[in-house]
């Protein structure tokens, strides 16, 4: 049988690129923290300002939307609070002003575990490639936890070394732990629905394309709803 993940960290941080991401990907894992006690923060890396098809939409608009539609969510997960870096959507790297970014709310919030998306998943069959946005979130989250964050040599005015034992990859082609969510998965679907910016009549399709692949998740885990992730130990 697939290894269940029972641990429930005391602090952890969720860190992914767009808006809408952290509750799409773990937020049935973070709201199932949140209620047995974890402090949880939320890092969103980009601003979401792209996330229109309408060539007439303001940027700016689209951001401030997005912004108020995380924070929404998050209340819902009961997150501790989100971080919104606010890097354009598509134009940046996994940069050292980025990392140092990173590890500064690292040390300041000293995570158990760093929740991210796995950078090595790229193409999903034939049908789906992976945004760069969410490959470059995923190495500047792991090349930020280890060794940086844990080592005073690297960011000095970053606040004090903090080590990072472990990592949970979403969107993992590799799978190799399984959080059973049965109990938040109508939490999870909640927070997702507050991102009506990028749904728009979409919703109740995405909530049913959601819960079946939790359903799947959950078969491979002998339980009703999961999400799977790469456990990386890394210290
Ligand atoms: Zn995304």
């Amino acid at each position: 049988m697939a290894d269940l993940l029972d641990d429930v960290p005391q602090r952890a941080l969720a860190i992914y690129a767009h808006p809408d991401d952290p509750d799409i990907s773990c937020g049935g894992t973070l709201a199932k923290w949140a209620r047995a006690g974890s402090q949880i923060h939320v890092v969103v890396c980009a601003a979401g300002d792209k996330g229109s098809t309408d060539p007439e939409a303001d940027r700016d608009e689209i951001v401030a939307r997005r912004a108020d539609e995380a924070r929404q969510a998050a209340a819902i997960l009961k997150v501790v609070e989100v971080h919104l870096l606010g890097r354009p959507d598509g134009e940046f790297d996994n940069d050292l002003a980025l990392r140092e970014e990173l590890v500064t709310l690292m040390r300041r919030h000293r995570p158990e575990v760093v929740v991210c998306p796995d950078p090595t998943a790229v193409f999903f069959g034939s049908h789906h490639y992976n945004h760069r946005d969410h490959r470059t979130v995923g190495w500047a989250v792991l090349d930020s936890a280890a060794p940086a964050a844990g080592s005073s040599h690297y960011f000095p005015d970053a606040g004090p070394a903090c080590p990072i034992p472990e990592a949970l990859l979403s969107g993992s082609l590799e799978p190799n732990v399984w959080v059973d969510i049965e109990s938040t998965i109508d939490q999870k679907l909640l927070a997702v629905a507050r991102h009506e910016s990028q749904l728009a009549d979409a919703n109740d399709w995405f909530a049913s394309a959601l819960r079946d692949g939790a359903q799947h998740a959950g078969r491979q885990a002998g339980v009703r709803y999961a999400e799977a992730f790469r456990r990386v130990q890394l210290t």
